[in-house]
């Protein structure tokens, strides 16, 4: 038996490159796959019996993909603030995890995490976190789109004593998940300062065999860069690149504090980046070089890094901001035009984690992962341009619906998949007992 979905009853923007948006348009779904889109009239008439979800006369777009997050840290939202990367890391996160996340927990922050995606319009995130078959089981659940992987370092983890344990579980990671339909498994060495060169060796050989993303946090903080150069005498991209692990499977997150060189070795090796602005900024690390690696030709998608850093999983947020910050730090207002914003949220996205054949436009055979936004609030009102509304004008709680692979997981602001009540109940039970003093 096959399953059809018709979404109608908005402005259809595919996010195809040189498309106009359609107004009054529609998207026919069948089994998970887009099978038609154009206007409502002649896609009802192709699909005359499938059920249908009105869009109420807003927009329908891609889903946004997160490309960088840690989901269950929604858990330590708001733990530790106003803190360099170093200090917040290793003096309040890492002592807060091995005390608190351990596979149930973190199922809950992922199950709190994936509301809050779903609400802010994401329909694929990149997460790099522990336990990382757990956090699979759990999205797989709810049916939102994902890279999961296991978190690599050095030092024990929550999941795992050793790193040879982390590697480990990243191969059952690989092997439990190789075939799932939205599932993708990813191995995650943390970052080049926190996984010895041996180590990131045997995490890229693990990805080279699976042929499986490849996730990492790159050049974050000056101090980083500063440490790499004084220990190896490399930047830290030229010094992945040295070691083999950069290709285009590697999702390179921040790329902050990064040289001309280094842009030019990441577009010749095709590594993608994840830029994320509001962590960084908070975090007081700097202000990534956007518009440079759009000029360079990289691929770029927009994350938000964990809900400790950012302390939102919005990454329309993310985006909104990024193109204010560029446009005021470079005094140019044409830095970062609204329709490439929006691009950097859909197929942007989707080109970073490799799935660009099979997410981030409304293309006929390309799976059904989509977006309807409400625009009839009083900030949305009149609206002209839809690129520029959501890049200036929307806001996450605009988001009204969202389809992943053809099933409504958000219908009418209503989470079809997830006890919210529950998962909130559950998380603020377990915030008010892990607070540092009280136990
Ligand atoms: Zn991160």
């Amino acid at each position: 038996m096959s399953s059809e979905l018709v979404i109608h009853g908005g402005t259809v923007l595919t996010m195809e490159s040189g498309t106009q948006p359609i107004a009054n348009g529609a998207v026919g779904i069948r089994n998970g796959l887009i099978a038609v889109v154009g206007a409502a009239a002649e896609v009802l008439a192709t699909m005359p019996g499938a059920p249908r979800l009105d869009a109420g006369g807003g927009l329908i777009l891609p889903g946004f993909v997160n490309a960088h997050t840690h989901l269950a840290m929604t858990l330590l939202r708001g733990f530790a603030d106003d803190l360099t990367l170093r200090e917040w890391l290793e003096q309040h996160i890492w002592p807060a995890e091995r005390r608190l996340m351990s596979a149930q927990t973190v199922a809950l922050g992922t199950r709190l995490a994936a509301a809050e995606s779903l609400r802010a319009g994401v329909t694929t995130v990149c997460d790099m976190y522990f336990f990382g078959t757990t956090v699979g089981d759990v999205l797989a659940d709810i049916g939102l789109r994902a890279l999961v992987s296991e978190g690599i370092l050095d030092y024990p983890t929550p999941a795992a004593d050793s790193p040879e344990a982390a590697l480990r579980l990243s191969r059952e990671l690989l092997e439990r998940f190789r075939h799932h339909p939205l599932i993708r498994p990813a191995v995650a060495p943390h970052a080049p300062y926190s996984v010895s060169a041996a180590r990131l060796a045997s995490a890229a050989e693990l990805a080279e065999e699976f042929e499986a993303p490849l996730m990492i946090h790159l050049a974050e903080t000056r101090q980083e860069v500063e440490q790499l150069l004084r220990d190896k005498g490399l930047s830290p991209a030229a010094y992945l690149a040295d070691l083999g692990i950069l290709s285009e499977r590697t999702i390179a997150a921040h790329c902050v504090h990064i040289s001309p060189d280094d842009l030019a070795l990441l577009r010749e090796l095709e590594v993608g980046v994840a830029t994320n602005p509001v962590s960084n900024l908070k975090l007081g690390s700097g202000i990534a070089p956007l518009p440079q690696m759009l000029a360079a030709g990289l691929r770029v998608g927009f994350g938000t890094d964990g809900a400790a850093s950012n302390n939102t999983l919005d990454p329309l947020r993310d985006a909104q901001l990024a193109s204010l910050l560029y446009k005021g730090v470079t005094g140019d207002p044409t830095v970062l035009p609204a329709r490439k914003l929006i691009e950097l949220l859909t197929v942007g996205g989707a080109g970073v984690l490799g799935l660009a054949d099979r997410i981030g436009s409304l293309t006929p055979g390309k799976e059904a992962d989509i977006l309807c936004l409400d625009v009839n609030g009083p900030h949305a009102t009149p609206l002209v341009d839809p690129f520029a509304h959501l890049a200036y004008a929307a806001r996450a709680s605009d988001v009204r619906h969202v389809v992943v692979r053809g099933r409504p997981l958000l219908q009418d602001r209503t989470l079809t998949t997830i006890d919210l009540d529950g998962v909130l109940a559950a998380a603020r039970a377990l915030a008010a007992g892990a607070r540092p003093g009280s136990h």
